[in-house]
C-alpha cells in the first residue's frame, strides 16, 4: 500500500483526512474545514503539507482551508466547475482528469447529488477514495442541489470501484445511518454487525470510517437500491426520519 490514509476528527461530526504517498513522503489534507485540528495532526505527523485537496464547496468542508494554507504553503485541488465558490484553487480538476500526490495518482469521479459540482478522489495505490458528502458508511448525502438520478449514478460510480477500496468520507453519521438502514432491512445479517461494531467503535470514542465499498455493498441502503426510484424513495424516508 503505496498511500496511507487517516482521519481527523473537525467540528462536530466532520471529517478531513490526511494523506501520505509513502514513496516520496508528499502529504496532503481533504477537507480542511477546521484549521486547528488539521494544523496540530500535521504538525504531530512530521510538519510536511503539500496538498489541499476539496470534495465540495460546502463550508464544513473548506472553511479551515486559508488559515491551513498559510501555516504550510500548501497547493489547492478542486473542482474547476466549482472554482467560483471555493477557495482559490491552484489546480483545478474535471471528471476524469488525473492528481499525482508524488507516486499515488487520484482519477477524478463527478459525483453529483448532494452537489452539482462535487467531486470524488479515487486513488488506486490505496486503494482509497474522498467521497465527500455523496457517500457515507451505511448512507449518502442529501439531495441538496442534485436530483435522485445524479446520486444514483453517483453511488453507483463509487460502487464500481474494487471492493477493497476504503471510502473516506465527509462525516460521522454512521450510528444514524445505521438506524435508518436497519428500518429499511432489518433482517440484513452485514448490517446487524457492522451496527454491533459501530456502537462499540464510538463508545471507545474512535471513528467508525473508513469502511470498504465492499462493506457498503452489503449494508448501504442508498447503494442498494435497485433503481434511481426506490433511491429517491429511502432518500425522502431518512429526511424525515427520527
Ligand atoms: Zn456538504
Ligand atoms: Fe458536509
Amino acid at each position: 500500500m503505496a498511500l496511507t490514509v487517516k482521519p481527523i476528527a473537525i467540528l462536530d461530526d466532520n471529517y478531513a483526512w490526511f494523506l501520505r504517498d509513502e514513496a516520496t513522503g508528499m502529504t496532503a489534507v481533504a477537507d480542511a474545514a477546521e484549521a486547528a485540528p488539521v494544523i496540530a495532526f500535521v504538525e504531530k505527523e512530521g510538519g510536511r503539507l503539500d496538498w489541499l485537496l476539496i470534495t465540495h464547496h460546502h463550508g464544513d468542508h473548506v472553511a479551515g482551508i486559508p488559515e491551513v494554507q498559510a501555516r504550510f504553503g500548501a497547493k489547492v485541488a478542486g473542482a474547476a466547475a466549482d472554482a467560483h465558490r471555493l477557495p482559490k484553487l491552484d489546480v483545478a480538476l474535471k471528471p476524469g482528469d488525473s492528481f499525482a500526490l508524488g507516486d499515488s495518482t487520484a482519477q477524478i469521479l463527478d459525483s453529483p447529488g448532494h452537489t452539482l459540482g462535487a467531486i470524488a478522489w479515487h486513488f488506486p495505490d490505496g486503494p482509497a477514495v474522498l467521497s465527500g458528502d455523496t457517500m457515507f458508511a451505511a448512507g449518502c448525502g442529501r439531495l441538496l442541489e442534485g436530483t435522485p438520478a445524479d446520486m444514483h449514478g453517483a453511488l453507483q460510480a463509487l460502487g464500481a470501484l474494487p471492493g477493497e477500496t476504503l471510502v473516506c468520507c465527509g462525516h460521522e453519521y454512521t450510528l444514524s445511518n445505521i438506524k435508518f438502514a436497519l428500518s429499511v432491512e432489518p433482517d440484513n445479517a452485514a448490517l446487524q454487525a457492522f451496527a454491533a461494531k459501530a456502537k462499540a467503535l464510538r463508545e471507545a470514542g474512535q471513528p467508525t470510517v473508513p469502511t470498504t465499498i465492499a462493506d457498503e455493498h452489503a449494508f448501504n441502503p442508498f447503494l442498494r437500491a435497485k433503481d434511481v426510484a426506490e433511491l429517491a424513495a429511502r432518500r425522502a424516508a431518512k429526511d424525515n426520519f427520527r
